[in-house]
């Protein structure tokens, strides 16, 4: 009899567990609303926080909104030390500091939120546009295409299944995004004039168009596909001239030397080219 009752209630408890929505917020600095320049991106002796626990806080109660049962951000600009616990939405939860390479996807979240994203380096009409690095990196290719953060991160969260289905930043994050998954949502909160010239919103109104436009994503669950990109996987750096390759760049594992600044790695999917790159330098 104990028998009979334990064991639909197992398998009550995982069909409700395997429902939950929880939802990964990816942050960074450099596409909330109001900064345009690079000095406003550093956490100290500026209103950035402040912007980006508005912007994010928007997007939580957003997610929360449309169904989601847990969310959980991570702070990723910089050393992930932008954002703080007291400040932060009281139902969120908050990743401070350093990821491993796989992000913690292989917490298999419901989906993947970018909040306060910029465009990948080279990209025109984008404000503060960088892949990873601005001084360091030049350009990053995965198969031949230019990529940067939303492309690497949708590839590894792809790879765990996770699909993204929102971005707020500037037009071109937007824009980039939209390339690789046009069901995804986004909140465009800026345009740019120029590299640090921008045309922003208020942080109230930017605030406003999260809320929603998170809420509306919640409904691209089921809709917006895993980005995976087919192995074999060639991940091609160009470093800066500042940041030229070290003399004993030949012995890195699985790492091809094509010129002084340029560097190739191989890997059956892209979370393993890219361990074999940040493994390294
Ligand atoms: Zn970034």
């Amino acid at each position: 009899m104990m028998l009979r009752l334990i064991f639909p209630c197992i398998v009550l408890t995982s069909v409700l567990s395997a429902q939950q929505k929880r939802i990964f917020v990816i942050t960074d600095a450099e596409g909330v609303a109001g900064v345009c320049h690079q000095h406003q991106t550093d956490p100290q002796g500026t209103d950035m926080p402040e912007l980006l626990h508005g912007e994010v806080n928007a997007a939580v109660q957003g997610f929360f909104d449309g169904g989601a049962d847990e969310v959980i951000v991570w702070d990723g600009h910089g050393a992930g030390t932008n954002m703080s616990a007291t400040k932060i939405h009281p139902r969120a939860r908050l990743i401070l500091g350093a990821m491993p390479l796989n992000m913690t996807f292989d917490r298999k979240y419901t989906a993947v939120a970018f909040v306060g994203q910029h465009a990948m380096g080279n990209v025109q009409n984008a404000i503060m546009a960088h892949s990873f690095n601005s001084l360091g990196v030049q350009y990053m290719k995965v198969n031949g295409k230019p990529v940067g953060e939303i492309d690497i991160r949708a590839e590894i969260a792809g790879e765990f299944g996770t699909p993204v289905i929102f971005l707020s930043g500037d037009q071109a994050a937007a824009d980039e995004l939209k390339v690789i998954e046009p069901n995804a949502v986004s909140a465009v909160v800026k345009t740019a004039i120029g590299r640090n010239t921008c045309d922003s919103l208020s942080a109230v109104a930017a605030r406003q168009l999260i809320q929603q436009k998170a809420k509306e994503s919640m409904s691209k669950i089921g809709v917006a596909k895993p980005y995976v990109v087919k192995g074999p996987i060639t991940l091609e750096l160009e470093f800066t001239t500042r940041n030229s390759l070290p003399p004993d760049a030949k012995n890195w594992p699985a790492a091809k030397v094509i010129d002084d600044r340029t560097v190739r790695y191989s890997g059956a999917t892209v979370l393993e080219a890219w361990t074999r790159y940040r493994g390294y330098r």
